[in-house]
């Protein structure tokens, strides 16, 4: 007879793996299928963490070449060596996947092996691992995340073709890289090759890069990025390529000319679309939607009321923590609880140099929403421990409502702006006043000053600026 769970989970992503954790604690019986040998999704192995590994050698290189001299740090003839990078990278990765293997004996929680498919709405076939077998619960979680979008005539071949798992893991740099989509991946990998000698050109079809962030952020990381010597195409589209073996030619139309752009490799950051494939959900009649995001209601129920679906194979932001938040509530709706998950208070992070975060509504979308606001900025290079660090670029901006004072909006371009983006999420969750974050104390020398005195240049009472 099938072995019988309270819960399985399907996907050991952020959304999965944490789910599957919650739910243990609180008592249920736990199983978590998951198709590839180690465990952590998109996330840990090919996501968040490879790239921020990367990200921090390759910034660690850059300021020993363009920051240690004017500190007084003189190192002769600085170079790398990628080989270690990479294993330096992989070895994070490796030390997580035990982790998270860890956790799960450490909660009961059974791991099974193989890609599951559902067999009706409370059995999984589970195949591909070590044997075939089907296994039952009460509840099904599907947390199968999402892959890259490939176009049509550049189909990924992870060598010079790139998605961003290929570009995590390439032998060596290219020479030269086009990268189509100047969002938040696309500008992260560009970074990291460009500082590793590449010369990195972006071809984005907006008008301006990382189109979701708050447009004066955009420009200024616009304008950073170019002084890092990376190039980009703006309102530019890619209608066709020519493959060879040593060099990829892109048509390009730009919004004046059509143009052939060459390099050695071509990263194609386009965004990601929901992973379902394989999962069955026609056949036990899961619905999805155009885009094949499956369909929930308030409480993460599909159109099947005992099986559940969150983070990227859900409609909202794909980002890790959003899927880990959307797993601990599913956990404790099934054990009667009444979790909220706060949307507005999710931040968004772009892990460049310096990095850019932000929390809440940007000013387009609070003017659009027809909200009478009020903003302020305030600039590190007016912050102390900025200029003491030499990391002065970049500035704080809040939005708050016109008569309330209430924040609605915290935007950070500059050093550690992840760090200090965990302030903005706790005022726009607990919807705090300008006034409250100000008379805050905060310590001084630190970047978080910054922040107290964007609240304060919104209410006109900035004291260094
Ligand atoms: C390069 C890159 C950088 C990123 N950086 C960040 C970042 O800095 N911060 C951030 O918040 N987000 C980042 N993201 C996004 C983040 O990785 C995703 O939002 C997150 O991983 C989604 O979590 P998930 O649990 O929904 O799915 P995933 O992490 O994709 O996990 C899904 C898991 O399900 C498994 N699976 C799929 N189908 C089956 C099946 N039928 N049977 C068994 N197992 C199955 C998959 O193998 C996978 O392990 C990044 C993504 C990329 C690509």
């Amino acid at each position: 007879m099938a072995e019988s769970y309270d819960l399985i989970v399907i996907g050991s992503g952020p959304g999965g793996y944490v789910a599957a954790i919650r739910a243990a604690q609180l008592g249920l019986k736990t199983a978590c299928v998951e198709k590839n040998t180690a465990l952590g999704g998109t996330c840990l192995n090919v996501g968040c963490i490879p790239s921020k590994a990367l990200l921090h050698s390759s910034e660690l290189l850059w300021k020993l070449q363009h920051e240690a001299k004017e500190n007084g740090v003189e190192i002769s003839g600085s170079s790398f060596n990628f080989p270690q990078m990479m294993t330096r990278k992989q070895k994070i990765v490796a030390s997580f996947n035990d982790g998270i293997a860890g956790l799960f004996k450490k909660n009961k929680i059974t791991r099974l092996t193989g890609t599951a498919t559902l067999v009706n709405p409370t059995t999984v076939s589970i195949t591909g691992g070590a044997s075939p077998q089907e296994v039952s619960a009460r509840f099904i979680l599907l947390a199968t995340g999402s892959e890259p979008i490939a176009l049509p005539f550049l189909p990924f071949d992870e060598k010079k073709i790139l998605s961003s798992t290929g570009a995590l893991a390439l032998e060596k740099p290219p020479q030269k890289m086009l990268v189509v989509g100047a969002g938040i991946i696309g500008v992260e990998l560009g970074s990291v090759y460009s500082r590793l000698g590449t010369s990195v050109t972006f071809v984005e079809f907006l008008d301006r890069i990382c189109p979701t962030l708050d447009e004066s952020l955009s420009k200024e990381l616009h304008h950073i990025l170019q002084t890092q010597n990376m190039q980009f195409h703006l309102s530019s589209k890619v209608t066709s390529a020519d493959i060879s073996d040593k060099q990829i030619t892109l048509k390009v139309q730009t919004s004046s000319s059509t143009q052939e752009m060459s390099a050695d490799a071509v990263l194609v950051c386009i965004g990601r679309k929901p992973y379902t494939q394989g999962l069955g959900l026609d056949k036990v009649g899961v619905a999805t939607s155009e885009k094949g995001f499956v369909k929930i209601d308030g409480q993460f129920r599909t159109s099947l009321p005992n099986i559940f679906a969150i983070g990227d194979i859900v409609d909202g932001p794909m980002l890790a923590h959003k899927a880990s938040e959307e797993g601990v509530a599913v956990a404790e709706i099934l054990c009667g609880h009444s979790p909220k998950i706060e949307y507005a208070a999710i931040p968004n992070v772009v892990y460049t140099h310096p990095e850019v975060a932000s929390v809440g509504l940007t000013e387009t979308e609070a003017k659009n929403a027809n909200l009478a606001i009020k903003t302020g900025t305030f600039a590190f290079k007016a912050n102390s421990r900025a200029k003491c660090t030499g990391e002065d670029k970049g500035f704080v901006k809040m939005i708050a409502e016109e008569k309330t004072g209430i924040i609605i909006g915290i935007h950070i371009i500059g050093a550690h702006a992840s760090e200090l983006i965990a302030e903005g999420a706790l005022a726009i969750q607990k919807r705090i006043t300008l006034e409250e974050l100000a008379s805050t104390p905060h310590a001084h020398p630190t970047l978080s000053e910054a922040m107290k005195e964007a609240a304060l240049a919104t209410m006109g009472r900035a004291i260094h600026k």
